[in-house]
Order: structure tokens, then sequence, then C-alpha cells
């Protein structure tokens, strides 16, 4: 490894973990051959060498608070991250205090979490528009929104009429308020609709691309005074797999 090949953030992350937090996992990446490289690139950059005691530093914080587990781990910190990121970037002061509040309160954990497949090939082969629900419980906190898949009534082939679930629209089941979240594959949108009154406040949702080059999008709800509820849109959703996630700490 030349100077000029700087150590990416993933591996960088995985070799910090493996190092300097027995016992915790890094994750899916085997790092073993790559571990001298590493420690030979950091002791010569000082750019590397910075980025990773700040990455260390994060970790640091981060462990205090979150559970490890497997690719959670790097999913949790990319999580705290995209927080943080945009608790700088964001200049609404309202906005600002409340993800100041999810990073110190919640750190890198949701009040809700599905995962999002928009228009993505899956093993190669065909492609595929939809939510999953399974799986995303450990980047939640306790007692956060939890979905289930909408099922309605689909002609099948004979032509009768059979229940069929929907992994386009999932909806909240255990909640007060009617929660649904909805994928569109030719709209290429995700919209939320929260069934409540105006006088309450409802929590800002987060869509996270889980490729590490893209950015994180927060949404504030908006209530819509023809519909008589709350909406959260998001618009031009490009191929991949996200996750969305609810601010946390919410009762609704
Ligand atoms: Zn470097």
């Amino acid at each position: 490894m030349s100077k000029k090949d700087h150590i990416d953030n993933h591996k960088l992350e995985a070799y910090i973990m493996n190092h300097y937090f027995q016992g915790e996992s890094p994750g899916e990446i085997d790092l073993k051959v790559d571990d001298l490289k590493i420690e030979g690139h950091l002791s010569e950059c000082d750019d590397c060498a910075q980025k990773a005691h700040e990455m260390f530093a994060e970790l640091k914080a981060v462990s205090d608070w979150s559970v490890y587990e497997d690719n959670q781990t790097l999913l949790n910190l990319k999580v705290y991250e995209a927080l943080k990121s945009l608790e700088k970037t964001v200049e609404n002061t309202g906005i600002k205090h409340r993800l100041t509040r999810w990073v110190r309160e919640f750190k890198g954990l949701a009040g809700g979490t599905v995962k999002v497949m928009m228009d993505m090939y899956v093993n190669g082969k065909r492609k595929t528009t939809k939510m999953i629900t399974e799986g995303v419980e450990k980047l939640n906190v306790k007692n956060s929104l939890m979905f289930d898949y909408g099922v309605e009534m689909a002609p099948t082939r004979s032509g009768k009429n059979e229940i069929v679930v929907n992994f386009n629209k999932v909806k909240a089941q255990n909640t007060d308020t009617p929660i649904k979240i909805n994928l569109d594959k030719k709209k290429r949108t995700l919209y939320v609709e929260f069934d409540a009154d105006k006088e309450k406040q409802m929590p800002m949702g987060i869509l996270l691309p889980s490729k590490a080059s893209g950015n994180p999008l927060l949404k504030e709800p908006v209530y819509n005074e023809v519909q008589k509820k709350w909406e959260i849109l998001f618009e031009d959703i490009g191929e991949g797999e996200y996750y969305f996630m609810f601010e946390p700490g919410y009762t609704v």
C-alpha cells in the first residue's frame, strides 16, 4: 500500500474494532491479511493516523452506550455518524436540537427501523422494491415502533381473490396512532402517514443509504390540513438499499 492509497473508512473502522475493542466483532470483514499493511500505512501517513484517532474516539463514545453485535456494530456507528453530520449541517434550530437530543440520549439507535430496497438487483437476478421489517431490531431503542407487512386481497392466476402480503406497505403494530409506510417503485417515493391530531408531535425520519458513499436524508413530519394527518415524503429515491429510521423517544 503506497502512501497515495489511503485506507478506506470501512477497513479502518474494522481494524480499530479488532485491535482496540477486543472481543467485539468487527462484522463480516476479515482484516487479518490487511492488518500489517494498515499498520504500516498508519505509521507513515498523518492523514490516516489522524482519521484513525478520530474514529477511535467516536467508537469509544459509542461503545459506552450501544450493543455491539456482528455487522450491526458498523451500521450502528454509521447511524451515529450520520446523525452527527446532520446535526452539523442542519440550519433549522428546532431540528438541530432534536438531532442533538437523538445523538446524546440515543446514540446510534432509532425509534423504529425498516430496511428499504428500491428497484435493486437481488442476487444479480431480478429487481425488487420492498421493505423488510426483520433483522433491524438491534438498531432500535427499547419500546420502539414495530412494523408489520400490510395484507390485501389480490386476484390470483385462477381468477380468485386471495390474501397476499404486500411488502411495499408496512404498518405500525404497537402504537395508538395508526402509522403506515408506503414504498412506491414507480413514483420512487417513500411515504409515511401518521393518523394523528395536529397538536401532537410526530417523530422525524431519516433515510440512510446502506452504501458508505450515500448521504443521509432527514425529513420532518408535515401536517396535511386537507387529509388531517401528519406526513413524511421522500422523493426521487435512487436505486439501492437504505435504512429508514424514526427519531426515538416518541410515544405515538
Ligand atoms: Zn493515508
